[in-house]
This record gives C-alpha cells, sequence and structure tokens, in this order.
C-alpha cells in the first residue's frame, strides 16, 4: 500500500452527544441499554465473511474464510433478529464480507424486512448489484450504500485488487432505477492513495446528487498496515471540499438516525456529502449499534475482541428468552469507547470483512 506522510493527528476532539433516547420497553423485554445510557437500536447483520473483492485497507489475498458450518443458516440469522426486533431494535444493515455473494440474498433480504424493522439497509461494493437491485427493493430494503473508493479505473483496480469500475457505477444507475435512491456512496480514504480524488467525489456528489460518505481509514485491515501517517482527517476533507463548494452542516430530521456520519449540503444546493471520523472524532458517546457476525459472535464494538456466540447458544437448542439475555449481556459490557486515541490501543484480532463492516 503507498504510504504519504502526514503530519501526526492532534489530539481527537470529542463529538457533543446527542441527547439520549427515551428507552422502550417492549413486551417483557427491557430495551437493550449499557452501562452509560446508550439505547442500542441497530442491528449490524453480517451475511458471508466472503467477498469477490481484496480491498488494500480490508482484506488480503490470501484470506481464510470460515467452512460454511459455522456459518449463520438464514433461519438462525432471523430468529436473531426477531428477538433483537423485540428489544427494541429499528434498524437492520446487511452487510459482510460481501453480502451479494450469500446465495439466496434477496430471499433473507425478505424475511429479515417481514420482521417489521423500520430501516432494513445494505453496504455492497456494487459488484453484481445491477442483477439483484430490483429483486431487493421489492424484497423490502429501503437503502442501500455502495463503497467505490475511486472513479479512475486502473486505481480502483489497485485499490480493490478485482472488479471494474465501470460496473459499479452501472450498479449505481440499476439502484437508483429500481427505487433506491438517494444512494449513498462510501469512499474510504487512505493517504497518498485516494485523497486527491476528494474534489472529484464532491462533484460526483454534485452531479449525481448520490451521497458521498468519506470515511476514515480504521485500523480493521487484515494486513495491520494501518497507522496514523495513512490517515486522511476529517477536518482536512471538509476544508478542501468546502474551499471550493461552500457547506452547511445538516441537522439529522430525526435524532435517532443510526448514520454515524456527519452530514453537510452544498450551500448552493447542489446535493450533499457525509463524513465519518470514526478516528479522529469518535462518536462512541452516541453509539447504537450492535453486531452480528456471519459465523453467530454478537459484538457490541467494532474494536472489541470481547464476542459472545449466540450460535453456539442456538445450535444448543437455547430459547428466545436465552437470546435475548445473551445481547443484554454483550451491552452491558459494552466499554464507553473504541480507544483508538488511547495508548496500549491494540487492533482486534478480526479484520472488518470477518466483523461486517
Ligand atoms: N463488501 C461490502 C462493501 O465493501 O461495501 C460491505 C462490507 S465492507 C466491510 C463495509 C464498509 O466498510 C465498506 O464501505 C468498506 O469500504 C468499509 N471498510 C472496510 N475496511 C475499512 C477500514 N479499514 N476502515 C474504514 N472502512 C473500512
Ligand atoms: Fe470486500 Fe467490502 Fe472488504 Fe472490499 S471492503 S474487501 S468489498 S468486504
Amino acid at each position: 500500500m503507498t504510504i504519504a506522510n502526514m503530519a501526526r493527528l492532534a489530539m481527537p476532539q470529542a463529538r457533543p452527544s446527542l441527547p439520549h433516547r427515551e428507552a422502550t420497553r417492549v413486551g417483557n423485554a427491557p430495551a437493550l441499554v449499557d452501562r452509560f445510557g446508550r439505547v442500542h437500536d441497530d442491528l449490524r447483520i453480517s451475511v458471508t465473511d466472503r467477498c469477490n473483492l481484496r480491498c488494500v485497507y480490508c482484506m488480503e489475498e490470501d484470506t481464510t474464510f470460515a467452512p460454511h458450518a459455522a456459518i449463520l443458516t438464514f433461519e438462525e440469522i432471523v430468529r436473531v433478529a426477531s428477538v433483537a426486533r423485540g428489544m427494541g431494535i429499528r434498524s437492520v444493515r446487511i452487510t459482510g464480507g460481501e453480502p451479494l455473494q450469500r446465495r439466496g440474498i434477496v430471499d433473507l433480504v425478505a424475511r429479515v424486512a417481514s420482521l417489521g424493522f423500520s430501516d432494513v439497509a445494505m453496504t455492497t461494493n456494487g459488484v453484481g448489484l445491477a442483477r439483484f437491485a430490483r429483486d431487493l427493493e421489492r424484497a423490502g430494503l429501503r437503502r442501500l450504500n455502495v463503497s467505490c473508493d475511486s472513479l479512475r479505473s486502473d486505481r480502483f483496480a489497485r485499490i480493490r485488487r478485482r472488479g471494474r469500475l465501470d460496473d459499479v457505477l452501472e450498479a449505481m444507475d440499476a439502484a437508483e432505477v429500481a427505487g433506491l435512491a438517494p444512494l449513498k456512496v462510501n469512499v474510504v480514504l487512505v493517504a497518498g492513495m485516494n485523497d486527491d480524488e476528494i474534489e472529484d467525489f464532491a462533484a460526483f456528489a454534485r452531479r449525481t446528487k448520490r451521497i458521498v460518505r468519506f470515511i476514515e481509514f480504521m485500523p480493521l485491515d487484515a494486513g495491520r498496515a494501518w497507522n496514523r501517517d495513512h490517515l486522511v482527517p476529517t477536518e482536512v476533507v471538509l476544508e478542501r471540499i468546502a474551499s471550493r463548494w461552500p457547506l452547511e452542516p445538516v441537522e439529522p430530521v430525526d435524532q435517532r438516525d443510526p448514520s454515524p456520519a456527519e452530514r453537510y449540503r452544498f450551500s448552493d444546493g447542489e446535493g450533499e456529502i457525509g463524513v465519518v471520523p470514526s478516528v479522529t472524532r469518535p462518536f462512541c458517546g452516541t453509539c447504537n449499534r450492535l453486531r452480528l457476525t456471519a459465523d453467530g459472535a454478537i459484538r457490541n464494538c467494532l474494536f472489541s475482541d470481547n464476542e459472545l456466540s449466540v450460535r453456539d447458544l442456538l445450535r444448543r437448542g437455547g430459547s428466545d428468552a436465552e437470546i435475548a439475555a445473551l445481547l443484554r449481556r454483550a451491552v452491558g459490557s459494552k466499554l464507553p469507547g473504541h480507544g483508538i486515541n488511547e495508548s496500549g490501543f491494540l487492533q482486534p484480532r478480526r479484520s472488518m470483512s470477518m466483523i461486517g463492516g
């Protein structure tokens, strides 16, 4: 991976906390509230650890995948989602690995959507999406994030190691035709690799009205090459875009919006961008997420290795009440923050594609 030398980051600023959401009781099950008052109402479901790409900031070429028997079946995923729904989980994002690589993904989306979540979203690398877009929309998918880290074909191929930019751009068009607009486009910025495209992506957002989200590179790469020199701080992204096209912050209409992105609109009304400052302005204080990995671990944070296996519980005949208790235990042991900016931080054992981004 190319490394550009960037000045060491200033101390991170804490993001101001949003008011905590009112805890709701669902039936007899208390809502998922942690020791710090954070209400958990968003579940990320990873449906596979496999992927058809090998993005340099995520996977290595020689990644080993979990055996099929270790991966949750559709029935198991739906069972966990159903219990979570009863405990106040409102929004779900299907991810991976590459979710479109899971056979029967449309059926799975339909089954999850039928549980009555207010929001069902997916993050995909877009390769192969054109084929699925209409069926996913019909199955109940409401929102889609497509990852795309370069608008230059040769560079796209270098970053993602496989796949073609044109296919991903065509898939974005197909998704919009299928009614999955406005699309969000995830761009992971790595210094010296694609940060010279910040303005190009802003122009792309203005032209297409897709919401480009600039994501800070996090220490979750399988190659463990991350260091602060690779980081493109959100402040730099905003300064560079705003010096060309003035920006105004957008307040979320719904305080319960599950997105960690800070939103900005172009002052001339030509669209919107988002920034996800996971490293330089951590949003842990308002984190509302739980994660279910493809192999059935409940994780309370991307950066915590403290996992609980709901798969083992399911496979020894665990009841819904036991699943609920496990979810509560996971939330109860959540730490106040991810600790990336603390001395002694250790990169988690599992990398992004194994956890589910
Ligand atoms: N394969 C799908 C995709 O690429 O969109 C979904 C899974 S991927 C792990 C989810 C998101 O995590 C993508 O937007 C990807 O760019 C992002 N991601 C992967 N590794 C990352 C890292 N080390 N730091 C920040 N974001 C990362
Ligand atoms: Fe695959 Fe997504 Fe990771 Fe890229 S970011 S290697 S597409 S899982």
